[in-house]
């Protein structure tokens, strides 16, 4: 290990058949311009069964010692990355996040160990990335963190002219309020941002006591979460009208609208390569630390 680095982080990833089967896919795509990134910041990649072998006989990551085979989906790979993301049961085994590139119209996509993967990311703060888009950045955002930022990493950030979304369930508006106001001059860098409706509310008039003009609205609003403003915002991802959703959401809760919420989650999957989706205030913090280090106003 280089002695100037952190503690390499520890990833699991997956890929569902149609990313992982194709020298197009999305999963070779993502190897072809990540893999400098993660050979510098020697992230472990702890890869289930046909992802592992894809990436093994792959000229980007063949033979990166930092690949780790898990067993393949139908024998339980899946289910360990969700204990390893919870902590696992024995020393050592505890994941930092999780690259699923998920096609949403595989129905290994709803499985339960695939929600629970992400729910598990969710409530512990990790990473989830379910998008070769996502997962292309996410490897700029850990490479910075590693301290080991490129021009390259840097374009990849870039917000400007890109379309936000903003959404958060009641018990994480105060959070997401928090964490506008932190970045609000980095967010203020994006072409558009669209909000569901009471996040929305909140999120302009935090805009408007920090000088936003009175008669503009900060973001957009679409109509609440539960009367379908996370499917107004699933269609603006699927006509590439916005490409990066900050979603904080409450695992704690039973939500009537479930079915929106995973809407949208799969609406990002649907456009893979254009969209990513953060779905907690930690990841959505560690990527805006990533964005203002290297895109400095
Ligand atoms: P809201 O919707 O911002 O209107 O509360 C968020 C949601 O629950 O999806």
């Amino acid at each position: 290990m280089t002695p100037d680095l952190p503690a390499p982080r520890r990833f699991g990833l997956a890929a569902s058949k149609l990313h992982r089967a194709a020298p197009d896919g999305g999963l070779l795509t993502w190897a072809r311009q990540s893999a400098s990134a993660i050979r510098q910041t020697e992230l472990r990649l702890h890869a289930v069964g046909g992802a592992y072998a894809t990436l093994s006989r792959s000229a980007e990551l063949g033979g990166y010692e930092g690949l780790v085979p898990y067993p393949s989906g139908g024998d339980g790979g899946l289910m360990r990355l969700v204990s390893h993301i919870a902590g696992g049961v024995d020393a050592g085994q505890s994941l930092d996040g999780i690259v699923y590139l998920i096609d949403p119209v595989d129905p290994s996509s709803l499985y339960p160990e695939a929600l629970a993967l992400k729910r598990q990311c969710v409530t512990h703060g990790k990473p989830f990335v379910s998008t070769v888009a996502g997962a292309i950045e996410w490897m700029a955002v850990e490479a910075v963190h590693a301290g080991r930022a490129d021009p390259g990493h840097a374009a990849l950030l870039d917000l400007t002219g890109r379309h936000l979304a903003l959404i958060a369930h009641d018990a994480l508006k105060d959070r997401m309020v928090d964490f506008a106001a932190e970045h609000f001059d980095l967010l203020c860098r994006a072409g558009s941002r669209v909000a569901t409706g009471t996040t929305g509310q909140r999120l302009n008039e935090l805009a408007w006591s920090r000088g936003w003009p009175p008669a503009t609205p900060w973001v957009r609003r679409c109509l609440s979460g539960p009367l379908g403003g996370d499917a107004q915002i699933a269609e603006l991802v699927l006509d590439q009208r916005c490409e990066k959703v900050l979603f904080f959401e409450d695992p704690h809760v039973a939500r009537q609208h479930e079915a929106d919420i995973q809407l949208l989650d799969r609406a990002v999957c649907s456009v893979s390569r254009h969209a990513s989706c953060a779905n907690s205030p930690a990841m959505a913090r560690r990527w805006a630390q990533a964005v203002a280090q290297v895109t400095p106003a």
